[in-house]
């Protein structure tokens, strides 16, 4: 019989064979199509979980440690690669670089700061203008934020009821260390940018770096 509770989101994480997070509070309770049915969708699903690993080709496994990164962050493919172009190009391991563009994203920041349930939620948030960089409108979900810049909800956005219910539902939770969050004031600061450790996503950046270098 269908579930009517799972949707087209649900079934990225059950492709990738892992909870992305991707629909906030729901993530976290039993509603999670994930925690119900924890194999890939379609008709081979079943069989995939437990008899695809063995089998599957170095291809596939980074094939789907990248589809897996874009979707956790939202990226379309297109951009995806220019931030491993840009990844490359920066100094250091390529992998992480890759990482730390993604959290960077302002979308991810706001989610990170605890102020949208998921960051499909931070990314509408951001696109109809709630947001702020250092006092100045930002509705591009893929601006990136630099160490010292400061986020906040636009005055007028202080009592939206995505922004408060998050918030709310967040008290006491852990902010990443490399962001100091206020949300009382509605704002956070970049104190720096995140090292891999920093970065609790569950994505293999190796994997990803040789697929692109195929
Ligand atoms: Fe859906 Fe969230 Fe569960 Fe993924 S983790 S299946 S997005 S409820």
């Amino acid at each position: 019989m269908a579930n009517t509770a799972e949707t087209a989101v649900c079934r990225m994480c059950r492709r990738e064979g892992a909870k992305l997070f991707l629909k906030g509070q729901r993530c976290y309770t039993p509603k999670c199509a994930f925690d119900r049915r924890s194999y890939a969708p379609g008709q081979h699903g079943p069989a995939a979980v437990g008899g695809r690993p063995a089998k599957v080709k170095a291809y596939g496994t980074q094939l789907r440690a990248k589809q897996k990164a874009r979707r956790v962050y939202g990226v379309r493919e297109k951009q995806f690669r220019l931030y491993l172009h840009e990844a490359m190009r920066r100094q250091g391991v390529t992998g992480e670089n890759l990482l730390q563009l993604l959290e960077l994203r302002l979308d991810n920041v706001v989610y990170r700061m605890g102020f949208a349930a998921s960051r499909g939620q931070s990314r509408e948030l951001v696109v109809h203008g709630h947001f702020l960089v250092n006092g100045r409108k930002v509705n591009t979900p893929s601006y990136l934020v630099k160490v010292g810049d400061v986020i906040s909800v636009k005055e007028s956005s202080r009592g939206l009821s995505p922004i408060v219910q998050t918030i709310e539902s967040n008290a006491g939770s852990r902010v990443p260390v490399w962001l100091e969050s206020n949300p009382e004031g509605r704002q956070a600061r970049v104190l720096s940018a995140p090292s891999r450790d920093q970065i609790d996503t569950d994505v293999d950046e190796t994997l990803i770096i040789e697929f692109y270098s195929r």
